[in-house]
């Protein structure tokens, strides 16, 4: 964790020197390159704006737990209710719907380890909707021996199975940026969030059909 701390504060100096000397050239030397390294400038900046995304991804996912676990208790559903505010003009600019069920129940948790799961499983199951289906959503609940299962549906792309574990690790994409723009970090903080709780997460998928992700 500290390493990948001091990497991700290591990182942004060079960076920031990269990127702001390349978008100055775009700038002010604009009339001295030809339109090929015109390209080559624009990519560089671009580039830059991708890496400082992973680095600011990689810090949330080294700071998540840092500063102690604060355990108290979390209406789930206002919770949800103040995320998914958050996330309604995404979901209306793809059509899309999200259906929260009534009565969530209250749990012993840590607000920002708990947002960190909603927000990220909810991004993505937003994002990996069918090209040719609008994004439809459905977080449930059951109860099971005192704990709380909530479930995150969607009826998306789907998970091929030999990948069903691999995306919970940091940095695993299954698809190049231009088709579905991502860091690969998400899951990786939802895992982490999970266990920290003392909890668990598990996915159940098929190719084509959706995927529902399931939080212990
Ligand atoms: P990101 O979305 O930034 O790429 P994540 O760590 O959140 O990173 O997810 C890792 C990979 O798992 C994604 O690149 C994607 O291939 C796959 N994935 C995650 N959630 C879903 C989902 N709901 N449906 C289909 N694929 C998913």
């Amino acid at each position: 964790e500290s390493f990948s701390y001091s990497v991700s504060h290591d990182l942004r100096a060079p960076l920031r020197a990269i990127s702001g000397f390349a978008e100055i050239i775009v700038r002010r030397h604009q009339s001295d390159l030809n339109e090929e390294g015109q390209r080559y400038f624009r990519n560089i900046v671009q580039a830059g704006e991708r890496m400082g995304q992973l680095i600011d991804d990689l810090l949330t996912y080294s700071r998540l737990g840092r500063a102690g676990i604060q355990r108290e208790r979390i209406k789930l559903d206002d919770l949800l209710k103040e995320i998914v505010m958050r996330m309604g003009s995404t979901i209306s600019k793809k059509q899309g719907t999200l259906v929260v069920a009534e009565g969530l129940p209250p749990v012993m948790g840590d607000r920002t380890l708990l947002s960190q799961i909603f927000i990220n499983l909810l991004d993505n199951a937003i994002k990996y909707h069918r090209p040719d289906t609008p994004p439809q959503v459905t977080v449930d609940f059951r109860n099971e021996d005192h704990h709380v299962i909530i479930s995150v549906k969607d009826r998306g792309i789907g998970i091929p199975i030999e990948y069903q574990q691999k995306i919970f690790d940091i940095f695993q994409r299954l698809h190049p940026e231009d088709e579905y723009p991502g860091t690969g970090v998400g899951l990786s903080t939802v895992k982490k969030a999970a266990e920290l709780l003392g909890g668990k997460i598990w996915i159940e998928s098929q190719v084509g059909h959706g995927s529902t992700f399931f939080v212990k």
